[in-house]
């Protein structure tokens, strides 16, 4: 039996708690499409090519971290937004997207899945940012800069964006997935060894080296790749579905 939509978005709001963030775009349903769902496709971001793979799928609903309607963004339906929605609506493919809630859910969420994933230890939400987006933990054994990075790169499959700021090892680390660098100061205060973010900016550098904390940029796709495929298989599990994550690398 497919599972009724508003049943899996009944179910989605009640474990991510969306009404609880204050978000960029609207979380939750954002496409509507078919109202029974049996195959279910995950990805980072609803870009076309994953819309392409997801339709070649014959998937009922594609769940994403990155969906579409930022604030900020043009409003109208023209273009690469149009194409892509045109995509989803042609197929009746269900657009679903969570973002902060993706970010800070404690099971499913891609900070805790990112500490879970390099092997960190004492992983906990920290009170220092809003919304539980900065997270701390520890490394099993003290590692140097460069052996925290190749974990990273063993781990992530890519090589992170490195700077070392001072050298002292590496027990204590903070991150936050995706665009984050700015809580590299957040991290300052709480005197850990190295922050991770997806991304970095100019002042990233300075920010690290000033405040002796080391950096590690491991990419914005590469660091939110994991929540929502913790989420594909909570719900696979839950409702039986037939799930595939599709994963359209991203450098960046
Ligand atoms: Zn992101």
């Amino acid at each position: 039996m497919p599972l009724e939509r508003h049943k899996l978005m009944q179910y989605l709001n009640d474990y991510l708690k969306p009404q609880t963030f204050s978000d960029y775009t609207c979380n939750g349903l954002q496409v509507e499409g078919k109202a029974h769902i049996q195959t279910l496709v995950t990805g980072v971001t609803a870009s076309q090519a994953l819309i392409d793979a997801a339709i070649e799928q014959q998937a009922d609903a594609i769940l994403v971290h990155h969906g579409y309607f930022w604030k900020n963004e043009p409003d109208a339906l023209v273009g690469m937004k149009h194409r892509r929605i045109k995509a989803l609506i042609q197929n009746d493919i269900n657009l679903l997207a969570y973002h902060l809630p993706l970010d800070a859910h404690a099971e499913v969420g891609n900070n805790v899945q990112l500490g879970h994933k390099l092997g960190l230890q004492a992983i906990e939400v920290s009170s220092a940012a809003k919304q539980a987006l900065l997270w701390t933990g520890k490394t099993a054994q003290p590692l140097t800069t460069t052996e925290f990075a190749a974990l990273i790169e063993r781990k992530l499959d890519r090589a992170p964006l490195t700077i070392v700021a001072g050298d002292k090892a590496i027990e204590t680390v903070a991150w936050c997935t995706g665009g984050a660098q700015d809580y590299i100061d957040l991290a300052a205060e709480l005197g850990v060894d190295a922050f991770i973010s997806g991304e970095a900016s100019e002042r990233t550098y300075h920010s690290a080296i000033e405040q002796g904390v080391h950096y590690f940029g491991a990419g914005h796709h590469a660091t939110e790749r994991y929540g929502v495929q913790a989420l594909g298989a909570h719900l696979q599990k839950k409702f039986n579905l037939n799930w595939l994550h599709i994963d359209i690398d991203n450098p960046i």
